[in-house]
């Protein structure tokens, strides 16, 4: 069971976690939670770090991850202490107790191995419920605590599962499962019953905010089932054994009716990039994306077409909005190298992405996209495809009309 940052804003709130603890513990299962910080808190134990800085620009990472870590440590104590009141034999844990060996990338650590033997004693001999803290780890050789980077409770979550061999991580959060769309967007966006993980992996990636990215991708590789479900359910109205609302990601095999579309995704993050009458030989691409790698920003669409002399050609991608001005500064230094006539951008672009593992199996999917934005005139300015979804990029102003004529069109409304 994990709970997120709002699930334990307070002391009530905990103890309302401990009565969902108690449920469980209460039909017989053996269980592990894992705990955010208290919601704000991460947020100000970070400000606190930039604050603490006057003459230099950067913090030693390892010290961000020392305060950082505080949060969860809180949360995973009173969680214990309440659980303990309410007669349930409990103990807190810290990453470097069980521990959780991650990578020593600070601030952004990878789990590399979790040790679940220890819970595993203690669930059979003293019906111990584990409490975790989320979000960090032990880098082995250094000694160091390690944070798994924001949003990394989740990833926690399904490590402890996969290393206790659990039979579900629960994630209960504040909404009561996984959307076709952001239902503030789309009124009538449905939850669903079930996604796969790599559906869940593109939408997560691509801007819905449920989960660390991290957390599915940990979940697909260890065939951890997750089901994201509400705390705000209260505990006495929840069936044991039942079958209670939420979204389960699983395998595609539990999946038995496969949708061709499951979900839209769509992302205001984002800017574009449009390199004019760029050379057409070899060794230009590289010219172009090579010093973009190295700057570490991550480039996302790509689309080159010819330009209006006939002879060059155009080059357009899309990189996130936080690093478009260090992406034009990139190409303008390598502007030698490259050579090109103009360099334009916009960051008044969205991208909205449709997915579904069904369209492996469907010709045409993206083509009636196409045509019902065509309809309400949305210029398409550029696309990109996979197997299992597509992007397309539009004028930021249209993105609202885009995803609710997508998400129509795919027969992803609910009935009014
Ligand atoms: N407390 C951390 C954060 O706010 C980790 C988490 O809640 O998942 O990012
Ligand atoms: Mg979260």
């Amino acid at each position: 069971m994990k709970f997120g940052g709002t699930s334990v804003a307070d002391i009530g709130r905990i103890r309302n976690v401990a009565h969902h603890v108690k449920r469980e513990v209460d039909a017989g299962h053996e269980v592990a939670v894992v705990v955010s910080a208290m919601s704000g808190a991460t947020d100000r134990l970070v400000k606190w770090c930039e604050e603490a800085l006057k003459e230099r620009r950067i913090f030693d990472a390892r010290e961000y991850d020392a305060v950082v870590a505080t949060g969860e440590q809180v949360t995973a104590g009173l969680l214990a202490i309440t659980l303990q009141d309410l007669n349930i034999n409990a103990r807190s844990w810290q990453g470097w107790q069980l521990p959780i060996l991650t990578s020593d990338t600070h601030g952004s650590a990878r789990i590399l191995d979790v040790n679940g033997d220890e819970l595993i004693r203690r669930f059979k001999e003293r019906k111990e419920v584990a409490v975790v803290a989320g979000f960090q780890g032990l880098h082995k050789e250094t000694g160091r605590i390690t944070t798994l980077g924001r949003g990394g409770s989740d990833t926690s979550a399904v490590a402890i599962a996969a290393a206790i061999h659990a039979e579900r991580c629960d994630i209960y959060t504040d909404v009561d499962g996984v959307y076709t769309t952001d239902p503030r967007v789309v009124p009538r966006a449905r939850r669903l019953e079930r996604v796969a993980f790599e559906e869940m992996l593109e939408l997560a990636s691509l801007g819905a905010k449920v989960m660390q990215v991290r957390s599915v991708e940990l979940g697909m590789v260890h065939n951890v089932r997750i089901f994201v479900r509400s705390s705000f359910d209260r505990p006495q109205d929840i069936v044991p054994h039942g079958n209670p609302p939420g979204t389960l990601i699983c395998d595609e095999d539990e999946i038995m009716e496969k949708q061709t579309v499951t979900g839209i995704a769509f992302s205001r993050d984002e800017a574009q990039i449009s390199i004019r009458q760029v050379q057409d030989k070899p060794g230009v691409a590289a010219a172009i994306f090579g010093p973009l790698a190295d700057a570490n920003i991550n480039v996302d669409m790509i689309v080159q077409n010819v330009s209006s002399d006939g002879k060059t050609t155009d080059l357009t991608f899309t990189v996130p909005a936080a690093d478009y001005q260090r992406s034009l500064d990139t190409i303008a230094k390598a502007k030698q190298a490259i050579g090109y006539a103009r360099l334009d951008g916009a960051t008044d672009v969205a991208k909205i992405s449709v997915i579904g593992i069904g369209m492996r199996s469907h010709a045409g999917v993206a083509a009636q996209a196409f045509s019902a934005l065509a309809e309400r005139s949305i210029n398409i300015r550029a696309i990109t495809t996979s197997e299992i979804k597509f992007s397309l990029l539009i004028d930021a102003a249209f993105t609202e009309l885009a995803v609710r004529t997508l998400h129509a069109l795919y027969g992803l409304d609910k009935a009014a």
